[in-house]
């Protein structure tokens, strides 16, 4: 989470450091997969338990969730089993 998604034009502003998220995940040794913008809309969403991007699929929100999604479905069970295992430990 980096920046702030605009809920009248959908534009993201960035309103904490640049790159701390990067730099965080590679502290962590974790894969960094992007980063999803603080979004009225999705917290909208949340509280009417709505599916985000199935009804808000053209916002740039839900273009960076499924930037992010997209790497994750493509694991196979052996990649799963792993990222499990590292979590765990
Ligand atoms: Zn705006």
């Amino acid at each position: 989470m980096n920046g702030f998604a605009c809920p009248r034009c959908g534009d993201i502003t960035f309103v904490f450091c640049a790159g701390g998220e990067r730099r965080m995940a590679s502290e962590m040794k974790v894969p960094f997969l992007g980063s999803i913008p603080i979004d009225p809309q999705f917290a909208e969403a949340c509280d009417k338990g709505r599916a985000y991007v199935y009804h808000n699929s053209l916002s740039s929100t839900s273009r960076i969730m499924a930037d992010i999604i997209q790497p994750i479905a493509a694991l196979d069970a052996a990649d799963s089993e792993l990222m499990n295992k590292s979590l765990s430990a």
